[in-house]
C-alpha cells in the first residue's frame, strides 16, 4: 500500500494511481515549468519579449517520473483525507489564537 506523510501523519493512500506505470523513477516526463507555472510567460514584455527564461516560452519542463509520483501521492493524500486535514488545520489555528491570547495577557 502506498503511503504519504503529511499534516495528519503517515496514511495509506486510497485513491493513488501511478501516473506513469512501468516507467523508472529516473525517467523524464514533461510537467509545468517551475518558474512560470506552465504559462510560458514571466516578467515584463521588454525583457526577452515576456518569455520565461527557464522554458523559453514553452511552459514545459522535464521532471523525473519520481517527482510526478510524489505530486500524485500528495494530491491523493489531500483528496483522501480532506476532512481530517481541514480539522487539523482548524485545530492548529485555534491553538495559535489561544497562544497569542496567552502572550497578550501576559504582556
Ligand atoms: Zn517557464
Amino acid at each position: 500500500m502506498t503511503t504519504f506523510t503529511g499534516l495528519i501523519g503517515k496514511k495509506p493512500l486510497l485513491s493513488y494511481v501511478d501516473p506513469f506505470p512501468g516507467l523508472l523513477g529516473t525517467d523524464k516526463r514533461c510537467g509545468p515549468c517551475p518558474r512560470c507555472g506552465g504559462s510560458g510567460e514571466f516578467g515584463p514584455r521588454c525583457v526577452y519579449n515576456g518569455r520565461c527564461f527557464q522554458c523559453h516560452g514553452s511552459g514545459n519542463w522535464n521532471y523525473n517520473v519520481s517527482t510526478h509520483r510524489r505530486w500524485a501521492r500528495q494530491e491523493a493524500y489531500q483528496r483522501d483525507y480532506a476532512e481530517e486535514i481541514a480539522a487539523k488545520q482548524h485545530e492548529l489555528r485555534e491553538a495559535e489564537i489561544a497562544h497569542a491570547q496567552l502572550v497578550n495577557d501576559w504582556l
